[in-house]
């Protein structure tokens, strides 16, 4: 079975935990071990039970706290040696439990297929994670400055996906952000626009996609509303009738997303309910 829920997502930190027949693992890890256990705890999870972290790549919002984690919980860290070797001049330092990316990486049970997007780092990748046992496939595109005319064909054949939709053009331009800030959002190493996501949902879905995780929305230049909106206008156009399609907040989990592209009762849900 796959499962997905994302703990935050956005430029105030992101971490994907991702379930599968054999254990759990995370994308990115984003927020200092305090916040990163209170949400695993909101989601039903003991940090000693993570099997790993797969890097995107460098960035504090993506790797801020992942040497903390990996010192702490003996997380092994999986990333590309470009971005290990990021990884010892930001802030958080290396992590001491390190495990290069090459061409056949695993985690959890999980085969890894990486592929280079454009952005502002060492060496960003985007993934198709794919439970060995059950053949469930699972695309993750967060920092990506414009797509690459061979991530469509990557994606291919994804049960669910996660995509960078960061902001609306029009709401950047008008907004509060500095003139070289905004230049480097919408330049081509920059972050996906709600219409950028767009183009990639209508060029990858599929009867199979049962569903999308819209991902890192800015809270300044989007809105949950305008980014659904406009995936669901390109997914309908592109022939996708289910329903499965959400926002994910940056300030709390949102609740698990099945493989079956429903939603499951978050942690804090189940425990009122039974409590
Ligand atoms: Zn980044
Ligand atoms: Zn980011």
């Amino acid at each position: 079975m796959l499962q997905v829920t994302v703990l935050g997502s956005g430029s105030r930190g992101n971490a994907i935990l991702v379930d599968g027949s054999e254990g759990a693992f995370l994308v990115d890890c984003g927020f200092g071990p305090r916040t990163l256990a209170r949400r695993l705890a909101d989601a039903q999870r003991r940090p000693e039970s993570i099997r790993g972290v797969l890097l995107t790549h460098e960035h504090a919002d993506h790797a801020c706290g992942v040497s903390a984690a990996s010192r702490r919980w003996q997380w092994p860290v999986h990333a590309t040696a470009a971005t290990h070797v990021a990884l010892t001049t930001e802030a958080c330092g290396a992590p001491p439990h390190r495990v290069m990316l090459d061409d056949t990486p695993t985690i959890a049970g999980f085969d890894v297929a990486h592929h280079r997007v454009p952005h502002d780092a060492a060496d960003c990748r985007a993934f198709v994670l794919t439970d060995r046992a059950s053949g469930a496939r699972l695309g993750v595109v967060l920092d990506c400055g414009h797509v690459p005319e061979t991530l469509p064909a990557f994606l291919a054949r994804c049960d669910l996906l996660v995509l960078e939709s960061n902001h609306c053009p029009t709401m950047l331009a008008n907004g509060p952000y500095p003139w070289p800030l905004k230049q480097r959002i919408r330049g081509g190493s920059g972050h996906l626009s709600n219409a950028d996501a767009g183009r990639v949902l209508a060029d990858v879905v599929h009867p199979g996609l049962r569903g999308v995780l819209l991902a890192h929305l800015s809270e300044t230049n989007n809105t949950p509303d305008l980014a659904v909106t406009l995936a669901r206008e390109a997914l309908r156009k592109a022939g996708w009738r289910r329903d499965g399609l959400w926002a994910a907040p940056q300030r709390a989990p949102l609740a698990p997303v099945q493989m079956n592209g429903s939603l499951g009762a978050r942690a804090a849900q189940l425990s009122l309910a039974f409590g």
